[in-house]
């Protein structure tokens, strides 16, 4: 949602002017938190470091669990 400083609110996207500035006091409106959906498209390498911390996790798990059974 764009966010206008001066006026202290957040403005709907289809309540901006067309030029992307607020339409009370026609400052430009930081339209960035529009792209959200941009956002929530991860780079495969985020992916990649997720994978790989759960296998480490995994395996810490794992090592875990043959050091609590060889402790019996
Ligand atoms: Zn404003």
């Amino acid at each position: 949602m764009p966010w206008c400083d001066p006026c202290n609110k957040y403005l709907a996207p289809n309540a901006v002017n067309e030029d992307g500035s607020c339409p009370t006091c026609e400052t430009p409106v930081d339209a960035s938190d529009m792209k959200e959906t941009e956002v929530a498209k991860a780079p495969w390498h985020f992916w990649l470091m997720v994978i790989a911390l759960v296998l480490y996790l995994g395996w810490r798990l794992i090592q875990f669990a043959l050091w609590g059974i060889a402790k019996l």
